[in-house]
């Protein structure tokens, strides 16, 4: 039994479509297993201490809040690679995801700069892509899941040749709206566009971030197999909102 140490980035800014939700489900499914989940904001000018924290979370916001901890995060990007480098795993969602690139600029042309944790750039178009998503990730090797949220961004995301997208967009737009991909993993690193939350209805992907977190606590390669749980909701959960976007799928707005 562990205590997984969680670093919360900008909770006060970073929170929309209630992606505060996914650490609920964070604490809830590591409790089912017996471990503690311990949850500390980082905010404005809070330092962050490499080694402190198994896993980083940092939610989306609007391209406002954005401008507000851009260039705070910038200060915590040193520690922020060291701890990554350390094992530390991470999940950034829409806004923080766009942050972990190396900018994002934003619909008013207001250029941001990002941390470069993820080889990516981002550059708000014209119009927004908003809808249901349905992604196809292989995170572990041979093992095929599926990943099911809404998307709402101006923002186009491009990956470096040869990075890592998170899934193969089976229904929505996903990085750009042409690519065909969504996302981003770079080790313990995931970013996406997914909200909703994300981790409610993708309970697996909740499961593997813990296992990489529990890893970072045991100061293991490999992430440690965490027992199963029923699911039954959770997986119709999932189900729902994957047939919703296999029907809707995105629109431009
Ligand atoms: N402001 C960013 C965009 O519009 C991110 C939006 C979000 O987090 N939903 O692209």
């Amino acid at each position: 039994m562990s205590t997984i140490r969680v670093g919360h980035l900008y909770p006060d800014y970073l929170n929309i479509y209630a992606d505060r939700g996914n650490i609920a489900v964070l604490t809830r499914r590591a409790a089912w297993r017996g471990h503690e989940l311990e949850v500390a904001p980082l905010g404005m000018r809070d330092p962050v201490t490499p080694g402190e924290h198994d896993l980083y979370y940092v939610g989306g916001g609007q391209d406002r809040e954005q401008l507000l901890v851009a260039e705070d995060l910038v200060r915590k990007s040193e520690p922020l690679h060291e701890a990554v480098r350390g094992g530390a795993a991470v999940l950034a969602v829409c806004g923080g995801y766009q942050l972990l690139g190396r900018g994002y600029r934003g619909f008013h042309g207001e250029d941001m700069p990002g941390i470069g944790l993820l080889p990516l750039d981002t550059v708000a178009g014209e119009r927004r892509m908003i809808g249901d998503v349905l992604i196809e990730c292989e995170l572990d090797p041979g093992e095929k899941r599926t990943v099911a949220g809404f998307e709402n961004h101006a923002g186009r995301t491009r990956l470096d040749p040869g990075a890592e997208p998170l899934g193969r967009v089976l229904a929505g737009f996903g990085n750009d709206g042409e690519g065909g991909f969504e996302g981003c993993r770079a080790g313990r690193v995931i970013g996406t566009y997914l909200h909703g939350p994300l981790l409610p209805r993708n309970a697996w992907l909740a499961d593997w971030l813990l296992a990489q977190a529990l890893a970072h606590r045991l100061g293991t390669d490999e992430s440690p197999a965490l027992e199963p749980l029923p699911d039954e909701l959770e997986r119709s959960a999932h189900e729902v909102s994957a047939a919703r976007a296999r029907s809707r799928g995105g629109r431009f707005d």
